[in-house]
Parts: C-alpha cells; sequence; structure tokens
C-alpha cells in the first residue's frame, strides 16, 4: 500500500480494517487500534472471523445496506460494540476482500448527546431574544396610545434583543470557521487603542455602572484584525456581563521582548477556582443561577482561545468568587 494511502487511513478517526481474499486482517488503522483496544501487533494476519467473530457474516448479509455491528475484545478482554459499513474490494464472483471502516458505538452514542445538547442549549439560546421580541412587538402593535417614552424604551429592548441573536450567530458561524481550521485571514501590525476603542463603540454598557479605564499607550499588536476584534470584544461583553453590580474594568498592556501582553480585568462575580480548568472548553458554562440569569451560549471564551492560539500565543484566567476576573492575553509579535 502507498505510504500516501497508510497516512490517509491513520488520519481518519474512524477504524479502517482491511481484509485479504483469505480471509485475514490485512490492515489495522491507528483509530482502529485505539478504538478496540487491540494493537495491530496482535490481529495483523489473522482471520478477521477470529478477531472479530460474526464479522464477515455480517458483511455478507448487509453490505448493501445498513450499518454492520459486531464486538472484539481488545487486550483487556472488554468487549466493545463496533458499528461500520463494509464494502466488497475487486470483482464480484470472485474471493472477497474487504474495507470495513467502523467506529465505536459508545463514541457514537456520546457524538448524539453531544448533538443534542449543542440543539438544546442553542435552542435555548434563540428562543429566549425570540420570546422577548415576540412579547415587545406584540405589545406595541396592540396599544398604539402607548406614551412615546415607553415605546421607545421597549424598541430599544428589541434592537438589543436582535443585537443578541446577531451576536449568537456570528459566534456559531465562527466556531465553524474555527472547527474546519479555517481562521487567519492576514497578519498585520494593528494599534491596540484603535481597536479596543471600536469595541467599546459597539458594546451594550452602562457607562456610569461600568466605567472602563484604558491603559495601552500606542502598543501595536500583531494579527489579523478582525480575529483579534473579536478576542477583544468578547472579553470585554463578558466583563461587563458578568459583573451585575457594576464595577470598574480595567485593559492596559505591557510591550515583551517577544511580544504584547494585554490583561482586561473586571471586578465582578468572579469565577471558582475549580471551574477555571473548563470555561474555554466549547460551550461550557458555569452552573449558577448568576451565570443563568447574563445569558450566553458558552462559545464566547472557545473563541478567544482558538484565535489567539491561532496567533501563536496564550490565554490565561486569575479569578476567585466575588474578587473579579483578570484575563491575560499574551501575542507573539510573529507566529512562531
Ligand atoms: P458565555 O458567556 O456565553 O456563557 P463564555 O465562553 O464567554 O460563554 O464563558 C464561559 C463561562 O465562563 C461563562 O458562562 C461564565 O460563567 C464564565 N466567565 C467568563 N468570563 C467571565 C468573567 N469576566 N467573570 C466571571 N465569569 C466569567
Amino acid at each position: 500500500m502507498s505510504d500516501v494511502l497508510t497516512t490517509l487511513l491513520d488520519l481518519l478517526d474512524e477504524g479502517v480494517c482491511i481484509v485479504d481474499a483469505e480471509g485475514q486482517i490485512a490492515r489495522w488503522s491507528s483509530a482502529a487500534e485505539g478504538i478496540t483496544g487491540a494493537p495491530a501487533a496482535d490481529v495483523l494476519g489473522k482471520p478477521l472471523a477470529q478477531v472479530v467473530p460474526g464479522a464477515v457474516e455480517a458483511f455478507e448479509h448487509e453490505y448493501a445496506g445498513g450499518p454492520i455491528q459486531a464486538s472484539v475484545a481488545g487486550r483487556d478482554g472488554v468487549p466493545r460494540l463496533l458499528v461500520g459499513r463494509a464494502r466488497p474490494i475487486g470483482s464480484p464472483g470472485k474471493a472477497q476482500s474487504w474495507l470495513w471502516v467502523f467506529q465505536s458505538e459508545q463514541r457514537i452514542r456520546e457524538i448524539d448527546q453531544l448533538k443534542a445538547e449543542f440543539v438544546g442549549t442553542i435552542s435555548h439560546e434563540l428562543r429566549t431574544p425570540l420570546t422577548s421580541i415576540k412579547a415587545y412587538t406584540a405589545t406595541l402593535r396592540t396599544n398604539p396610545q402607548l406614551d412615546e417614552g415607553i415605546r421607545s424604551e421597549f424598541l430599544q429592548i428589541v434592537e438589543a434583543e436582535a443585537d443578541r441573536l446577531t451576536r449568537l450567530v456570528d459566534d456559531l458561524l465562527v466556531v465553524t470557521r474555527i472547527d474546519s481550521g479555517f481562521m487567519l485571514r492576514r497578519r498585520q501590525s494593528v494599534p491596540l487603542q484603535g481597536l479596543l476603542e471600536r469595541v467599546l463603540t459597539n458594546l451594550a454598557r452602562d457607562m456610569e455602572r461600568h466605567p472602563i479605564v484604558l491603559d495601552v499607550g500606542s502598543v501595536e499588536i500583531s494579527g489579523d484584525p478582525d480575529r483579534l476584534h473579536e478576542v477583544f470584544a468578547n472579553l470585554l461583553e463578558n466583563a461587563v456581563k458578568y459583573s451585575p453590580h457594576g464595577g470598574e474594568i480595567r485593559i492596559w498592556a505591557e510591550r515583551l521582548p517577544d511580544g504584547v501582553r494585554v490583561i482586561v480585568r473586571d471586578s465582578g462575580m468572579g469565577i471558582a477556582e475549580s471551574e477555571l480548568s473548563y470555561i474555554f472548553d466549547k460551550f461550557y458554562r458555569v452552573d449558577s443561577h448568576l451565570t443563568a440569569a447574563a445569558g450566553g451560549s458558552g462559545l464566547g471564551l472557545y473563541i478567544v482561545q482558538s484565535i489567539v492560539r491561532a496567533h501563536g500565543g496564550t490565554v490565561g484566567v486569575v479569578s476567585g468568587v466575588g474578587h473579579g476576573t483578570t484575563f491575560t492575553v499574551y501575542l507573539p509579535d510573529r507566529n512562531t
């Protein structure tokens, strides 16, 4: 088998098994090892019927149709249920070789659960602003005599909720781009002060409750301006959102020999130490009544970390419940 094909098979998340015309295992990819717990050295050259009992019969009965289930016991002796598809290789009528691609049934269940959680989170995040938009527009439509001040207040709420929907959809699009590996469009020197001023213009906040102290001088950071805007928009949005009682937000920057460190500090509700290692995970939200009231999809910090890493940088956090939160973003001058 060519090197390219070998590499390709090993890149797949699914296990790949090739069975020769004698019914022996001729190829067992590294994912197949991981999924089954059976190393290639233990199975290569052995009859498939011995390693995965019932698999060959299952192939012959079902290859034209649905998924094939078969069970294998790895080195640890624990049986694992595998679900996959098999296709015969070569011309029909002759002794058949087989190509079998499979995944563990448990992994498929986990993926299904993640999908269900995703749909649940997103539906909730879509429904909350939509419910509010519907209620306020219905009130406006059925009460044409409403006081001008109240009408304007209601319309502002509708606008803010529509903005929230737009942000959610934008976040989902960014996550899709991150997951497909497409991140940085261009890399250039970006004056930090100007970038932060643009972020602050779009940030919904009460200026008096959330005064912002910006002290970044003439520091320039290196990267994709649009992506870097997303980084600081997410961090500052969180700083406001998770400081429900108000409080100062400080942003300052330090030039280092090989890059720039930007620090965003709020004096809000803070994060428990036990949560800190999870908050950058996709869809992760701290489970408390305070964060529930703030709303969110759990995508913001995942986006922040992914973008910063794509720039060759790092993001860190220091926090304590009731003691505010400090995020530190390090961006190297050039991606090394
Ligand atoms: P979202 O804000 O949509 O929930 P994020 O990924 O931006 O998602 O944040 C993940 C979690 O980290 C939040 O649910 C929140 O509990 C916590 N968090 C993020 N930033 C802050 C902050 N500045 N202060 C307190 N908690 C925060």
